[in-house]
């Protein structure tokens, strides 16, 4: 609701030139600090995807671990961490995406998804959407089936939601 976006927003701190000249870099660790805050944040990014059936919440390195996990509870599914490369310790698939300089990748166990798995996707922010992107092709590559993408803030001037499928992504916050 209205009232939950404006919290949230009034909570996060903008950073400028960080991590890089030039970023402004939008801090939510004052929404983890709050609890009840917190709670109702997890509530919200849970709730489109309640009823569907969901088994698995894939939570992006490192702050979709912190959401992806209550996110998961809620939704009576597993979690699987989508890490970057050389942190999973068995074996691995592994995409690779595009930064503006240079590039990464993520990488998933093997074995933490699956065909006849419902994925739906955890992050904090949804800029460029190559993160997200590179975590769906994980979950598509492993026979599983990406019911949708859950952010905290999505940022609109960039073409994130159209990368993903409009209709499936949803952010608590738009900007
Ligand atoms: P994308 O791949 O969509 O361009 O970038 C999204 C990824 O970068 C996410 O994993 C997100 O955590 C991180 N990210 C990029 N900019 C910001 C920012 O301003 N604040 C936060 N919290 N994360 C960001």
């Amino acid at each position: 609701d209205s009232s939950l976006r404006e919290e949230v927003g009034a909570r996060l701190r903008d950073i400028p030139d960080f991590p890089k000249p030039g970023i402004r870099f939008k801090d939510m660790t004052p929404v983890l600090a709050d609890p009840r805050l917190l709670s109702r944040v997890v509530d919200a990014m849970a709730a489109p995807f309640q009823g569907q059936r969901i088994s698995r919440v894939v939570g992006v390195e490192a702050r979709g671990f912190l959401l992806g996990a209550p996110i998961a509870l809620k939704l009576h599914a597993g979690l699987v961490p989508a890490r970057k490369p050389g942190k999973l310790p068995w074996r691995t698939r592994t995409e690779r995406y595009s930064l503006e300089y240079g590039e990464d990748a993520l990488q998933v166990h093997e074995d933490a998804v699956g065909p006849g798995d419902r994925v739906l996707i955890v992050d904090d922010l949804l800029a460029t959407g190559g993160t997200a992107d590179a975590a769906a092709r994980l979950v598509t590559q492993l026979g599983g089936e990406v019911v949708g993408f859950s952010f905290l803030i999505s940022l609109d001037f960039l073409p994130g939601r159209e990368r993903l499928g409009r209709d499936k992504v949803c952010a608590l916050l738009s900007y």
